[in-house]
């Protein structure tokens, strides 16, 4: 068992739904144990200039079902400095601050790395609504996104199937699919296009024109952001004048960001914020916490970092040679186990969304 004095708790990167809750969780785990708690405002930022205050249990009150991030959150250059560093180190020193759990996306969990490297006992919590971290079958933020993303296009369809039209949505999720894929099953999506599985919009526009021509009235097509910038309004603009469809285009962009947090959310932050602590009591440090196969379990940060860039075919020269076999082996699987969900829910919504 590793003794603390005090642990800070920061947010950082993009904001997500269920932060909060992952906050509050932290804080009271903390205290439970007979630690202090210092909430870090604005992320890396916050830590390097000090904006800094301590929390106890009723700090951390009525936050629970609230979007967003109480600490606040924000992008902080400096961090990946060794100057700014060596200040963010100092001030965990003037703090007297031993252990930080870190919520946010892979960028974070590079920060908490390089702060465990300068001694400073670091556990991240995946944060993001895009579930965009491979070690994890789920991020904190990602179901809430979608129950957003769903109620906004069950008023699209209202309107669509008024006007016999089209929609094209095109959702968050940077480089990673899963809001996209999941929603496109649960809207009732005629079609989805991410950027894990190549599209083929012939295909797509054709099944649009068929199912048109036997009496259907409302067409959803959902579009990853991470098919680029203009693809869905071209997208758009190709189904209306292939079809003869009246189509629509919405970004939902940042509103899906969001709102209070769903019960599955609240439930994955609690019990990871929990994790994290338990985590560094226990002297472990340099982690992320995960949930796979309905679990909760912890995965090393280069680990976690190595497995996305594998997952993504983004792997560095050299950059398995630390692991072994086995854990190479693990990777893959975990890797292709994701691939597989994906083709499976794809071939969903090619089926059963006509
Ligand atoms: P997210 O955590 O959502 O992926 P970012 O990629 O913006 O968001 O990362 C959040 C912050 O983490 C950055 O603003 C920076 O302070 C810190 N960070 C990102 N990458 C690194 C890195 N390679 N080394 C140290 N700190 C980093």
């Amino acid at each position: 068992m590793k003794q603390f004095k005090r642990i800070g708790v920061l947010t950082s990167g993009g904001d997500a739904p269920g932060m909060n809750a992952a906050i509050r969780a932290v804080t009271r785990e903390a205290i439970y144990r007979g630690v202090e708690v210092m909430g870090i405002y604005r992320g890396y930022s916050g830590l390097i200039e000090g904006d800094i205050r301590p929390f106890g249990v009723r700090d951390v009150s009525n936050i629970l079902n609230r979007g967003g991030t109480m600490l606040y959150s924000d992008r902080c250059p400096e961090f990946c400095t060794e100057e700014g560093m060596q200040k963010a180190v100092n001030t965990c020193r003037e703090f007297e601050i031993d252990g930080i759990v870190a919520i946010g996306g892979d960028g974070t969990f590079r920060g908490a790395n390089d702060l465990t490297a300068h001694g400073i006992s670091c556990v991240g919590l995946p944060g993001t609504i895009d579930n965009d971290i491979t070690s994890t079958d789920f991020t904190i933020g990602f179901d809430t996104a979608m129950n957003t993303a769903i109620n906004l296009i069950d008023k699209l369809r209202d309107t669509c199937e008024s006007h016999a039209r089209c929609s094209v949505v095109e959702v968050m999720g940077r480089g990673a699919g899963d809001i996209a894929l999941q929603t496109a099953i649960a809207s009732g999506a005629t079609a989805v296009a991410i950027p894990e599985i190549p599209f083929d919009a012939d295909r797509a526009i054709d099944k649009i024109r068929t199912s048109h021509s036997l009496g259907k009235r409302t067409f959803i097509v959902i579009v990853s952001e991470g098919m680029g910038k203009e693809y869905s309004a071209t997208l758009a603009k190709r189904i209306q004048e292939e079809t003869g469809i009246e189509t629509k285009f919405a970004r939902f962009a940042h509103v899906v960001r969001g709102g209070d947090p769903t019960l599955r959310d609240r439930l994955l932050a609690t019990l990871m914020g929990q994790r994290a602590v338990e985590e560094l009591f226990l002297g472990n440090s340099n982690l992320v916490v995960c949930e796979r196969a309905g679990s909760i379990c912890t995965t090393e940060i280069n680990y976690a970092l190595t497995l996305d860039r594998m997952y993504k075919g983004k792997l560095a020269e050299g950059e398995l040679s630390p692991y072994s076999q086995e854990q190479i082996a693990d990777m893959h699987a975990i890797g292709e186990r994701k691939r597989k969900l994906f083709e499976k829910l794809y071939s969903v919504v090619d089926r059963i969304g006509l």
